[in-house]
C-alpha cells in the first residue's frame, strides 16, 4: 500500500470549537465534511486524546469555522499545535456564541456552521462525530484554505493526532523507492544550502527565503535570527529548530 496516495485526497482546513461549563476548546481539523443535506449534517473526526473531543461530547455541540487562504498563522499554531492546558487559545480571538452555545471563531474565517451532536462512532483512535447544522453564516467571499495549499506553502505534516497523520519516515521511504518516478516529494523541501526544521510542528526555515510572516528578510542565516524568534506555526523558540 502506498501511503502517499492519501495525500491525493483533497480537504479544506477548519477550526472546530466547543464550550462546556465556561471552558472553551478548539482545534484545527481537515476532516470536516457535509454528510447529508436533509437534514443538513456535518461530520468531524476527532482524536480521543484531543481535549476538544471531550468538550464536544460533554456539551453536545460544536462549531466549524472555514479558514481563509490568508489565515493568520498564529491561529494555526495555537489551535493546531498547542494544548488548551498550556495556553488560552481564545485569548485575543474574535468569537461569537452560537445557538447551541458553541463559540464560533470569526477571525481568518469565510463561513461558519453551528452543530448539535446527533451521534458519534467509535473508530478506535478517533470518534467520528455527526452534527446537525442548526445555523450557518457566510463571513466573506475570500478564498477558503485548502489542505493542499497549506502543505505546499508551509511544507507541513499532519500533527500526530490528525486522522490523516502519516509517519514522515514512511513517506521518506516511499519517496526513496520511487525516485525517478516523480519530480520532487511534496513533503520535503529541497535546498542547496542548509535549512532548519522545527521539531515540534515540522515547519522549515529556509535562510534563502527568510520568514516574511515574522518580518525576517530573505537571505537571513539562521544564526542571525533574533533570540526571540519563534516558529510562525507553533510558537516554538529557536532552540527547537534542528539543522537539516
Ligand atoms: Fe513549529
Amino acid at each position: 500500500m502506498k501511503l502517499k496516495a492519501f495525500h491525493k485526497l483533497s480537504y479544506g482546513l477548519y477550526l472546530v470549537a466547543s464550550e462546556y461549563q465556561g471552558k472553551k476548546s478548539g482545534y484545527i481539523a481537515n476532516t470536516a465534511f457535509q454528510v447529508t443535506s436533509d437534514p443538513e449534517q456535518l461530520a468531524i473526526s476527532c482524536h480521543k486524546m484531543n481535549k476538544t473531543t471531550q468538550v464536544i461530547l460533554e456539551s453536545g455541540n460544536f462549531s466549524v469555522s472555514v479558514l481563509n487562504k490568508e489565515v493568520n498563522m498564529k491561529i494555526i499554531g495555537d489551535f493546531g499545535f498547542m494544548s488548551s492546558t498550556d495556553i488560552d487559545k481564545f485569548n485575543g480571538i474574535n468569537t461569537i456564541t452560537s445557538k447551541t452555545g458553541a463559540p464560533i471563531v470569526l477571525d481568518s474565517s469565510v463561513a461558519w456552521f453551528d452543530c448539535k451532536v446527533v451521534s458519534s462512532v467509535d473508530l478506535g483512535s478517533h470518534y467520528l462525530i455527526i452534527g446537525e447544522v442548526l445555523d450557518a453564516e457566510v463571513i466573506s467571499d475570500d478564498e477558503p484554505l485548502t489542505y493542499q495549499h497549506y502543505r505546499d506553502k508551509y511544507k507541513m505534516y499532519s500533527p500526530k493526532n490528525s486522522p490523516t497523520f502519516i509517519e514522515k519516515s514512511i513517506l521518506d521511504a516511499e519517496f526513496s523507492a520511487s525516485v525517478g518516478e516523480e519530480k520532487e516529494p511534496e513533503h520535503e523541501h529541497i535546498f542547496d544550502g542548509e535549512s532548519y526544521v522545527c521539531v515540534i510542528c515540522g515547519f522549515t526555515y529556509n535562510p534563502e527565503e527568510g520568514d516574511p510572516s515574522m518580518g525576517i528578510p530573505a537571505g537571513t542565516p539562521f544564526e542571525d535570527l533574533p533570540d526571540d524568534y519563534k516558529c510562525p506555526i507553533c510558537n516554538a523558540g529557536k532552540e527547537y529548530f534542528k539543522k537539516v
